[in-house]
């Protein structure tokens, strides 16, 4: 995966972020082929402001199967 460097916060230019954890049992779910993957969900926090600047997955390939995942 490419990686997103968040230099400011947009919303007030705070510089500091932070990296927090949804939830332990939030995160995306795919069905392939009758099988339920899913991955944790993640976000960057402006410690200034509070605002959820960027959601994301951090291991998308776990939802593939074994030979279809990128290395
Ligand atoms: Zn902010």
């Amino acid at each position: 995966m490419k990686e997103v460097k968040i230099e400011e916060c947009p919303f007030c230019g705070g510089e500091q972020m932070i990296e927090v954890a949804i939830s332990s049992y939030g995160g995306v779910s795919i069905n392939l082929v009758g099988k339920l993957r899913s991955a944790p969900l993640f976000a960057t926090v402006c410690r200034d402001c509070g605002s959820v600047v960027r959601t994301y997955c951090k291991d998308l390939e776990r939802l593939y199967p074994k030979k279809e995942r990128r290395k």
